[in-house]
């Protein structure tokens, strides 16, 4: 194993200026960096805790009625929180559904948004075919086994699907993340963080070197009544999804005011389905328009050999993440 450093950092600016040293890397609930490491697909020089930073770790209302997660904020800590399990039951769902109990216990809001994809190319450094890992080495999935890969945005340098379920529920909840520097900070919606593989599938999203993630805010959320995290995986749980959906309606004498749907496990970031808002305004919130939905969501799909089934398994997701979504008041 590649030989470390380590470093405990007491507050924000001391963790940023540590992190300034080259090779040197944030850990924060350590359960996915200390894989990689172990693999030997990160091989950091310097590791800089930032868990004692527990300012980043506090969960609190913003004025207007949103809220604002510290970036330390653990998993579990963010799922059981009254504020969030009362006003934001869709981030609630999706985080209970990822992982194990005990790993939620470890993992942070920033860790987990920055976790590195699940494909099995990448994870094994016995392959030598992984763009994500060694650029320009070209990528193992495309002729390989890639059944859990990306049907959409994807492209011949990488098939990856990001692996967060949380992120999934942040973006249709339109998240703002919070990113600091020693020279300031600067705030990104969380859909506009994350990015397409490209001709740069090494890179996963707009986090600069030297930066670290302080928070996420969360507006008031007009969702709340009608909302849904459905995630679609091989085991009922500790397993990363297939297929998640994000489903949130807003409802009005049965008539649908707005909506927004998120797909997780299908692209190499949360994907948008911006025309859900199109094709569901003012319709009656029935099954008949979700599959309407669900067709457009999964339009310009580029399935793989072995998971064609995903582009179905998306669209009855969809379907059944919206009908729970709708009837979400009366099982609350
Ligand atoms: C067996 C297993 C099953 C899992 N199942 C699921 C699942 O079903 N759904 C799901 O969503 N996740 C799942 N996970 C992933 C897990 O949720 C993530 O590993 C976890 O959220 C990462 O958070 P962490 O604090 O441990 O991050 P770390 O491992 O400490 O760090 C991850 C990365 O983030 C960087 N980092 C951390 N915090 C910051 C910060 N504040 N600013 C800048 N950089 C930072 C680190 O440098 C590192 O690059 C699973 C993990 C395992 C091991
Ligand atoms: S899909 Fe991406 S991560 Fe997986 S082998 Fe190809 S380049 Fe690597």
């Amino acid at each position: 194993m590649h030989n470390f450093s380590y470093a405990r950092a007491a507050d924000i600016d001391g963790a940023l200026r540590l992190v300034s040293q080259p090779g040197a890397q944030f850990i924060a609930g350590g359960t996915n960096l200390l894989d990689l490491m172990k693999g030997g697909v990160a091989n950091p020089d310097r590791l800089i805790d930032i868990t004692r930073l527990t300012a980043l770790a506090q969960i609190h209302e913003l004025p207007g009625g949103g809220i604002r997660i510290g970036a330390l904020a653990t998993n579990s800590d963010t799922a059981n929180q009254p504020l969030i399990r009362q006003r934001y039951p869709l981030l609630a769902q999706a985080l209970l559904s990822g992982a194990s109990p005990q790993l939620r216990n470890m993992a942070t809001l920033g860790g987990n948004i920055l976790q590195r994809t699940r494909c099995g190319y990448f994870y094994d450094t016995g392959f030598d075919r992984c763009n994500k890992r060694q650029p320009g080495s070209g990528c193992g999935a495309l002729q390989g086994f890639n059944r859990s890969h990306a049907i959409l945005g994807g492209g011949e340098s990488c098939i990856a699907v990001h692996p967060s379920d949380m992120s999934v529920a942040l973006v249709a909840l339109d998240a703002v993340v919070e990113l600091r520097t020693a020279r300031g900070a600067r705030r990104i919606p969380l859909a506009e963080f994350f990015r397409l593989p490209g001709d740069t599938p090494q890179i996963d999203n707009h986090l600069a070197r030297g930066e670290i993630i302080t928070a996420v805010d969360l507006p008031a959320n007009r969702w709340q009544e009608h909302s849904a995290y459905l995630k679609v995986r091989d085991r009922a749980s500790y397993a990363f999804a297939l297929v998640s959906v994000a489903a949130a309606l807003e409802i009005q004498d049965g008539i649908v005011q707005d909506a927004r749907i998120v797909l997780g496990g299908v692209a190499h970031k949360p994907w948008p389905v911006p025309e859900a808002a199109t094709l569901l305004r003012g319709q009656r919130a029935d099954a008949e328009h979700f599959r309407e939905v669900a067709e457009a969501a999964v339009r310009g799909a580029v399935p793989q050999k072995y998971n064609t089934f995903k582009v179905e398994l998306a669209k009855r997701a969809v379907v059944r993440a919206l009908s729970t979504a709708a009837s979400a008041e009366e099982m609350t």
